[in-house]
């Protein structure tokens, strides 16, 4: 069967250029490799989407996937390898099957970041974590470190704040990028601690992690914290090593692209996290969705 849009990705940009797709009476194909949802999903609060005061990423994503479907999306959990052009459009290979799509929507998000420092690999799961929200838990009433100034890394400090003896918040600046009024919510709690201006150097321990040992930039004095979990929220790399071959990507991977949502390539959209943009939020992503996801529609009429 050919599509009318393939879409790649089920997260919020993803899941909302189906819904546009659907509503347009054309047939939307979403692929995802792992559950619908993306980074959203493991949010324990979503606090700044117009017209929710307060719901979970995942309430939030599973109302988008209800709201996809109802209206007609089909969805397949499959990882895509390749995006290649045909006669008639493009064929998107998966780890399972060959699709044809006579458009295709690269909504593939990004993924967290490593700090690439000794240690990190041989404690994943063994201390280090990249998801507050999947493994906090694991480190209730323990010594825990977050790295990272963003938003997510303020966010997983709250969530941990709730659960562990204590969080250190470690980042390699003293300013934050993170929204103020998170910083000074983490600044008030009495289990809150903030090592700015270091860089991480190593994460040790026997077996499982018991240190991060860092740097100080201004004294240059070198440093130990004992930590049983680090989690590491130092931004994020796009999910799109898979299109380099088809549609052009600037120098960190994103896939070029400017609001309204065309790539290089006619035929090709992108939408979210991805494509190149200065304000990656929910609200833009799903913003991106809906252009891309008309563009696509016009595109295939
Ligand atoms: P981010 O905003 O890019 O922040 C990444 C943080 O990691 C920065 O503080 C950066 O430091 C630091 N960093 C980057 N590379 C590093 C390295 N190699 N070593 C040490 N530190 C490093 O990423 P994010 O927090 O994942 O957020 C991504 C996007 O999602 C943002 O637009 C964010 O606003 C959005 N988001 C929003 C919410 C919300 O609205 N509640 C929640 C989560 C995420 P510098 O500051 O020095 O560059």
């Amino acid at each position: 069967m050919k599509y009318d849009v393939i879409i790649i990705g089920a997260g919020t940009a993803g899941l909302t250029a189906a819904i546009y797709v659907q509503r347009a009476g054309k047939q939307a194909l979403v692929l995802e490799g792992a559950t619908y949802g993306g980074q959203i999903v493991n949010s324990p609060e979503i606090a700044n989407y117009p017209g929710f005061k307060n719901i979970s990423g995942f309430e939030f994503v599973t109302a988008l996937y209800e709201q996809a479907s109802a209206l007609g999306m089909e969805f397949k959990n499959e990882t895509v390898t390749e995006v290649t052009k045909s006669d008639e459009g493009f064929i998107v290979t998966t780890t399972v099957d060959k699709y044809e799509g006579a458009s295709v929507i690269i909504a593939t998000g990004a993924k967290r970041r490593k700090l690439n420092v000794p240690g990190e690999d041989e404690f994943a799961g063994a201390g280090v974590s990249y998801c507050a929200t999947c493994d906090g838990m694991f480190y209730r009433k323990k010594k825990t470190a977050i790295c990272g100034g963003g938003n997510t890394a303020l966010d997983d400090a709250v969530f941990l704040s709730n659960y562990c003896e204590s969080v250190t918040i470690v980042h390699r600046r003293d300013g934050f990028r993170g929204e103020p009024s998170t910083l000074e919510l983490l600044r008030s709690k009495e289990n809150v601690h903030f090592l700015t201006d270091v860089t991480v150097d190593s994460l040790t321990g026997e077996g499982k992690l018991s240190a991060l040992n860092y740097t100080d930039h201004k004294t240059g004095e070198k440093g130990s914290l004992a930590v049983d979990g680090c989690f590491i929220a130092v931004g994020q790399v796009p999910d799109t090593e898979f299109v380099k071959d088809i549609v052009e990507l600037d120098s960190a991977g994103y896939v070029i692209a400017f609001e309204d949502c065309r790539t290089n390539i006619p035929g090709i959209f992108t939408a979210g996290d991805c494509r190149t943009k200065t304000v990656r939020q929910l609200t833009t992503a799903a913003a991106d969705g809906t252009v891309a996801a008309l563009a696509a529609v016009d595109y295939v009429k």
